[in-house]
């Protein structure tokens, strides 16, 4: 047991679940102190430490945490692989416009859309312009 670790799979279906706040603690006690499972939803726990979750978190809002830290780190990637495209002008503005939504704060269900809109056509510019690929 002590081997079988956290899959990106398993952090998806842990966050479609409502859980109690003790199984939230003891997910996030696991990010924390194990490595391997860390790599599977680390992000989470980083959000939660840094105040943006509570421990009263819901899926959406932990998934949310997720999918941005995974765009972030791709679009890292990509940056350095891209920075010198003068086509990648777009993919930049639709990111960066999403992650200014973000920083405002609003979690409505309209404003993650709009989010997850933006970094769905920034990625998407941006690995159509690099021959695809992460
Ligand atoms: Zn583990």
């Amino acid at each position: 047991m002590q081997h079988t670790h956290l899959t990106r799979d398993d952090v998806d279906l842990f966050l479609d679940d409502e859980g109690s706040e003790v199984s939230r603690r003891l997910f996030l006690h696991l990010l924390a102190v194990c490595p391997e499972c860390y790599k599977a939803g680390g992000a989470i726990l980083e959000a939660y430490l840094v105040g943006d979750l509570k421990l009263d978190f819901d899926g959406l809002d932990a998934m949310f945490a997720l999918t941005r830290a995974e765009a972030l780190a791709s679009v890292d990637k990509l940056m350095a692989k891209a920075s010198r495209a003068p086509a990648m002008a777009g993919a930049w503005d639709a990111l960066a416009k999403a992650q200014a939504l973000f920083d405002g704060g609003s979690r409505d269900e309209a404003t993650l859309k709009k989010i997850l809109g933006l970094l769905a056509q920034g990625l998407y510019a941006l690995s159509f312009n690099l021959g695809g690929g992460s």
